[in-house]
Order: C-alpha cells, then structure tokens, then sequence
C-alpha cells in the first residue's frame, strides 16, 4: 500500500529531527538523533540512522517511503546538491545529495532549512495563499525565505533569499559565524541580539527580574528574557521590544522592496509573540511606503519547533510532485 509519505530531516547544529510525512503534512513517525560535537562522518551516521528508523517503522505498518528531504542551516548549491558551507555543522563541499540518496536507496532534496519552512507556510501555513511573501526565522541567527509572483526564489545559484543578511545598521554590531558584514538584521535581531541586548538592560536595571537574574549568575538567554517578559517584568519586556524596532526596520525594507502580502515571522524567538511583532509593526508604519505597508500582513509562523522537519519533508513531496 502506498501512501506517498517522505521523510523529512532538520539537521541543526544540536541535533537533528526525522519525521514520516504525508502530502497533507500530517506526521506519522519521528526519531531524533544527536549532533552536537561530532565530527562529518558521524553526523552523516546519525542521519541515516534516523531516517531507517522512520522508514522502518513506516514499513511495519505497510506504509512506503517515496523520498526524503533535508532542511540544513547552510548554503546549498542547489544544482549539484552540494552542501557547501555551514556556521553551526561540520559540512563544507559536501556532495550531500548524491552521498545520501546512494546510502538510502532513495529520492534525495536538499536545501536551506528557511527555504523548507517557507515552502511550508506557503503551501499550508501562515502565507497560505499569497502570491508574494517573505519569511525570517528568528534563532540564533536569522533565516530568510521568499516566494515573488507565486514562485519561490532562490537566487542564480540557491544561495538567495538570506533575508537575515540585509543591514539594518551600517555601523552596527559584527554579524555572526561566516558573514563578514556588520548591523545585519541578524546581528540585530536574533536570538544572539535579544541576549546581548537584554544584559546590556539589565546591567542598568538592578532591581528588575532580568536585573535579578543576570545578578545571580543566570545566562541571560532569549528563553529566558521571554519568560521574564510573559510574567510582566518590565526590562525583558524593552528587551524584546528592542529587538522587535531592530526587526521592523528589516521588515520596512522588504515591503519597500517586494511589496509582500505577508511577511511570517518564525523560529524561537517568536515565542516572545507579540511583545516582539507590536514593536515591528510600529516601526513598519513608521518607516514603509504606501500603499505597501497598509496592504501587508505581519503574522506569527504557524509552525514551531517542527518547521524545520515540515519545511523539509514539503521540499521532498515538492520534488516528487506530490505537494498537495
Ligand atoms: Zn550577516
């Protein structure tokens, strides 16, 4: 019996995520694995051990396995399925497609992790719909995504769309890993920025929760100023809105730029919600041009800690042509 599942893989820099998935997006298996650590070799183990206990699991219930897609933080050239430069994993010129389509027998795709999440949203999330949109995913650093006229760009070579690399800030902080700029909306608006620029608040504030926390030795983390800032201590909460006018900056010039329908905001850091999307938003009515920034959308990714698996499984059932 076929069901027309693929598995898809988010291999991030801790570990990685496996998941059967049918074309509805619908998830019937999962395994973990970790890669924190470890050198190529071993991470490349790890993912094919993941992925046959998915598809082994999906055999025992009758179930076949048609492809299988992978969502990695990296610069992926997408012509030759190369892997070819990660900040976060040991993968560099890396010939990830063919390499894992020859130790699993079957139908490999490979891409950046953000270009799979906004693949997702498109097709079944938050941007469901939209003929223009745009997507940043707010980790560590900041992935970016975009589909223009119904089509989903990737740049002459697949290395576009890193929405996370504009700058916001031409003198501003040195951006992270690889990235040579400095004031990118990364630099600015990650889950790095809110840590950095919840200390900096909190060095100031003694006598506030984000003070107290930083006093008593607490790694002063984008979970935590999140959590300070839903129990209303009123430092995390400028710590976050900080980071959201940092965030409408970036999002002003993409409505300048694309005139999107929507713009979705994901990763971590939107468990912040809207103490981070309110401040975006002000700033976007401040800063963008009419009639664009009436028109767009500013709206909370629908999937969370799966969208990498999601995103990457949507990529695979793309590559069959099997997207619902
Ligand atoms: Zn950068």
């Amino acid at each position: 019996m076929s069901t027309g599942c693929v598995i898809g893989v988010d291999l991030g820099g801790t570990k990685l995520l496996a998941g059967a998935v049918d074309p509805a997006l619908n998830v019937h298996h999962r395994a973990t694995r970790s890669a924190r650590g470890m050198e190529q070799p071993a991470v490349l183990d790890a993912v094919v051990a993941a992925v046959e206990e998915v598809r082994d699991a999906m055999e025992a219930a009758s179930e076949t396995v048609e492809a299988v897609g992978f969502g990695i933080p990296c610069l992926i050239d997408q012509e030759r399925g190369v892997a070819v430069m990660a900040v976060n994993l040991p993968l560099a010129h890396l010939p990830f497609r063919d390499l894992m389509a020859e130790r699993l027998g079957l139908p490999v795709f490979v891409d950046n992790d953000a270009n799979g999440a906004m693949l997702a949203e498109w097709r079944f999330g938050a941007a469901a719909g939209a003929r223009d949109a745009a997507l940043l995913t707010l980790g560590t650093g900041i992935g970016g995504g975009l589909v223009l006229g119904g089509v989903q760009q990737r740049g002459s070579q697949g290395a576009g769309a890193e929405l996370g690399h504009m700058v916001v800030q031409a003198d501003g902080p040195r951006c992270q890993g690889n990235c040579p700029n400095r004031g990118c909306l990364e630099a600015m608006a990650s889950g790095t920025a809110l840590a950095r620029e919840a200390t900096k608040i909190a060095r100031g504030r003694p006598q506030t929760g984000l003070g107290e926390a930083l006093a008593s030795g607490r790694e002063i983390n984008g979970m935590l100023v999140t959590e300070l800032a839903h129990d209303g201590d009123s430092a995390a909460i400028d710590a976050i809105a900080v980071v959201g006018r940092w965030l409408g900056v970036g999002i002003a010039n993409l409505v300048n730029m694309l005139n999107p329908d929507v713009v979705v905001v994901g990763g971590g850091v939107m468990a912040a919600g809207e103490l981070l999307l309110e401040p975006a938003r002000e700033v976007l009515a401040e800063r963008a041009l009419s009639p664009s920034k009436e028109h767009v959308r500013v709206v909370p990714a629908r999937f969370g800690a799966e969208a990498g698996m999601l995103g990457a499984a949507a990529l695979a059932l793309d590559g069959i042509g099997a997207l619902a």
